[in-house]
């Protein structure tokens, strides 16, 4: 460590010398030897001097203190005195300067060492304080924030500029003050004052903050938000010091806090509107804004509708349109002094909500009214009539099946019946003859269903409430029945009465309904529960292919219980890679051997095994998930297929076959994604087969046909899964760009026994032929079916008979087999 350098001060040359000496002694080195005060301030001034050892009697003008007090102050170096006397007042004087300590005279080795060393260390602490000190007001100053601490009197020792700003008093005025009268608070709302949280956090040595919004009135009166926080500042004793105070001017903040309420209050109302639909109209542009709640009142996708007057009087029923737009043109003429007008609106479910529209226009300073806004309520429910039918609603179905409920519940003896009644193939009479048709439809079959109650005199003890619920969907109640037998006998009167032909529009149009049955038995608390069970024992009628009623049973909801079970499931199964793919050959009966491999997807259920896709497909489809395991199929048949060419080069393997739902249909990215999983593996795409059912495509013909052309341009071949069973619709078949039928496995399986089935396959197999298409025969169970196959010159099979789908480690045995049959 370097040498500490003293200046030593003093006059007498002998004692210098031995002091110089002492000092070197003792590792010191001495600067330099002053014998006068002016000496010494002039050499302390040229620097390299770290502490002075100042004798206090000198000769010249400067005495000892004198010169300490001028080295100190404009060199901030440690000062120890030496001296001779104890003379008080000379003493006295000495402390005034700040000395870091004194040396009697004589002294001793130590003493003089002790006194350097005690010296220099709190120099040094002092030193590094004052920078701290420096630092902390550099900071202070710096901040954003308003900084003011005082004592632990209240009174001030610091403020920043901020602070400076903000009070309008400077920091050399405020100094020694009373907070309070520097930084006076008052409360916003009267204007009280209120005690500043320094002052509390004087009080209560804990930090305060401001409770309510308060305002700092400046020097000059003026008035600012402020938020203000105090800390109390204590010594490590727990000693009060004081405490420091930071703010900062809200007023900005609180005005956007202001405007932030008001725009939420004006939310808030909006909120409560939400419930109504919104509208603006530009009259000169005709140009209509409609809230997102307009749209979603009828359904419709903003972009489904001009937002024009005819965009919106076009959804309108023709009946009332009319009555609106002269509704809209008596206002606009000042007739009325504003537009209230109730009207019927088409949902996009086909259906008709009854709306009350309210609007008033804002007009220019001549009076033409450039501008026009209002609301739109949904005021179906409040009327209690259907719309379309003029018979009861759900609503009032709903309240009628609670008195019903009620009623059982005084009465053992008294039993009734709801039923569910949904007609078949309405969309197709809607997608093929147009709404305007499927309303009249619907309106004459209200009528045909009201009359036919009227006559159902078996139950004549039976009061009765026919209801249109939605769409093609009807119920009714049958209050007071026997039992399940009057319901099934209603059930089947309605049944025979729709069967005979409806004239509409001079369209003769065939309708059947399918029948959910639910009865009081099992005791009921809430009508929604008893619509619910005979709505589900309907879709069970649908799905059954020989029943057109069903009677709701506990079981049925087991069973809707486990379907939910299987959804939940199936949700997670992608992610969890449960999915496997199995493949099926398809054998050329020509030669015997397996010219491609249909993929079936697997769920490999944790806990259930294999479970086939007969039961997850339709789940998968009804909630989307068919898409992506759609694609997993598509991809692991592509790589799959791509692996067996390679091994297998010369085993005559044309294609695998992969199934398409009709949700995968809709996507918008198919032909991508197909185009994709053949490039990726590194196929042809004429390797690639892909099947659909004919009800996929005909669910949108006009967007299948062109999904299928683009996919034909791809490569890839396309063939009609299930042939026979669904539409069949011949004129539709010659648009279809497709090269393969796949004649459905309930004609295969029952043609060496019904002769109608074989005359369907024979009629197919022409059908084949004459269109120049290829013939899949599927579900090939006997030889007997193979061989009869063979006479009619089918082509390709596919059966349990040649080979059940199978992993694809087993496809790669038969391929290494060999295998024909
Ligand atoms: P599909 O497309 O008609 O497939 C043929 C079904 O018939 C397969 O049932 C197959 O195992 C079965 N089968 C084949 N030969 C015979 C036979 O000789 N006798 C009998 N009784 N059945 C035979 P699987 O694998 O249970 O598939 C059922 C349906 O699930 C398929 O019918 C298809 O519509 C659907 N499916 C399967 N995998 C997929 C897939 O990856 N995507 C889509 N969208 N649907 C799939
Ligand atoms: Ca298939
Ligand atoms: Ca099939």
């Amino acid at each position: 460590m370097a040498k500490q350098k003293i200046l030593v001060v003093e006059d007498e040359a002998l004692v210098a010398e031995d002091i110089r000496d002492t000092l070197n002694s003792l590792g010191y080195e001495v600067a330099d030897v002053c014998a006068s005060g002016e000496a010494a301030v002039a050499r302390a001034e040229a620097g390299g001097i770290d502490l002075v050892l100042m004798d206090i009697l000198l000769q010249g003008e400067m005495d000892g203190v004198q010169a300490a007090e001028s080295i100190r102050r404009r060199q901030g170096l440690p000062v120890v005195f030496l001296t001779a006397h104890s003379d008080d007042a000379t003493l006295d004087r000495a402390k005034m300067v700040g000395p870091l300590g004194y040396v009697i005279k004589p002294f001793e080795e130590r003493e003089l060492q002790t006194a350097v060393e005690l010296a220099l260390h709190r120099h040094a602490l002092e030193r590094s304080l004052r920078e701290t000190q420096h630092r902390l007001t550099t900071t202070l100053k710096s901040i954003g924030d308003a900084v003011i601490a005082c004592d632990a009197n209240a009174c001030i020792t610091f403020m920043n500029p901020v602070a400076e700003a903000l009070t309008g008093w400077n920091r050399t005025q405020a100094e020694g003050r009373n907070i309070a009268e520097v930084c006076r608070i008052v409360d916003e709302e009267r204007g009280r004052p209120v005690e500043s949280p320094i002052s509390k956090a004087l009080r209560t040595r804990r930090v305060a903050t401001l409770e309510a919004p308060a305002l700092l009135v400046d020097r000059r009166g003026h008035r600012i938000s402020v938020d203000d926080t105090a800390a109390p500042i204590l010594d490590r004793g727990g000693e009060l010091f004081g405490a420091v105070l930071v703010f900062k001017d809200t007023s900005e903040k609180r005005q956007m806090e202001q405007a932030l309420a008001e725009s939420e209050e004006r939310f808030s109302l909006a909120v409560r509107g939400a419930m109504d639909g919104l509208w603006d109209w530009n009259l000169k542009a005709d140009n209509i804004y409609f809230s997102p709640r307009w749209y979603e009142m009828i359904g419709v996708d903003p972009a489904d509708i001009p937002t024009t007057a005819e965009g919106w009087f076009g959804r309108v029923h023709p009946d009332d349109r009319d009555a609106l737009k002269r509704g809209v043109d008596e206002h606009l003429s000042g007739a009325e002094s504003h537009v209230e007008c109730e009207y019927r609106m088409r949902h996009d479910d086909g259906d008709y909500r009854w709306m009350l529209c309210r609007g008033v226009a804002l007009s220019d300073e001549e009076g033409n009214a450039y501008r026009m806004a209002g609301s739109q309520t949904d005021i179906t429910g409040r009327k209690t009539n259907d719309v379309l039918t003029g018979l009861p609603n759900r609503q009032l179905l709903l309240d009628r099946v609670l008195h019903a409920i009620e009623r059982r519940r005084r009465s053992e003896e008294f039993r009734f019946a709801v039923l569910f009644l949904d007609l078949d193939r309405f969309k197709m009479v809607n997608d093929s003859l147009g709404t305007s048709v499927g309303d009249r439809l619907l309106a004459a079959v209200g009528m045909r269903l009201k009359s036919c109650l009227r006559c159902v005199d078996t139950v004549s003890r039976v009061g009765k409430t026919l209801a249109r619920l939605r769409g093609d969907e009807f119920a009714i109640l049958l209050e007071d029945v026997r039992g399940v037998d009057d319901a099934m006998v209603v059930t089947k009167r309605v049944q025979e009465e729709l069967a005979r032909p409806f004239d509409v529009e001079a369209h003769e149009v065939f309708m059947s309904a399918t029948v959910g049955i639910a009865l009081s038995d099992p005791d009921y608390d809430n009508p929604d529960d008893m619509l619910r069970d005979a709505a589900m024992a309907m879709h069970d009628a649908k799905n059954s292919p020989d029943a057109s009623f069903v009677v709701f049973d506990g079981g049925m909801h087991q069973r809707a219980m486990k379907r939910l079970r299987v959804e939940m499931d199936l949700r997670r199964a992608l992610d969890r890679d449960e999915f496997v793919v199995f493949y099926q050959p398809i054998i050329s009966l020509e030669s015997g051997r397996s010219v491609g491999f249909e993929a079936l997807a697997r769920w490999q259920h944790p806990d259930q095994g294999l479970v086939s896709p007969g039961v997850f497909i339709p789940v998968a489809e009804e909630i989307g998930l068919i898409v992506g395991i759609g694609k997993f199929v598509l991809n692991d048949a592509c790589r799959q297929f791509r692996l067996w060419l390679d091994q297998h080069p010369d085993s005559g393997l044309e294609f695998v076959s992969v199934n398409l739902s009709a949700k995968q249909f809709a996507e918008e990215d198919l032909v991508g994604q197909v185009e994709r999983a053949v490039a990726d593996a590194g196929l042809e795409p004429h390797h690639l087969k892909l099947e659909i059912t004919e009800t996929a495509v005909m669910d949108n013909a006009a967007h299948a046909i062109e999904v299928l052309q683009r996919l034909k341009e791809l490569g890839t071949r396309l063939s009609i899964d299930d042939f026979g069973t669904g539409y069949s619709s011949l004129a539709y078949l010659n648009r279809f760009p497709v090269d393969t039928l796949k004649i459905d496995r309930s004609f295969v399986m029952n043609m060496t026994t019904d002769k109608e089935k074989l005359t369907i396959v024979e009629t197919i197999i022409m059908l084949a032929s004459k269109l120049s298409m290829q013939l899949i025969a599927e579900g090939v169970e006997t030889a007997d079916q193979q061989g009869l196959l063979t006479k009619l010159g089918t082509e390709y099979a596919q059966g349990f008979l040649f080979s059940r789908p199978v992993p694809p480690s087993e496809v790669a045995t038969l391929l290494s087999e060999d295998k024909s049959w």
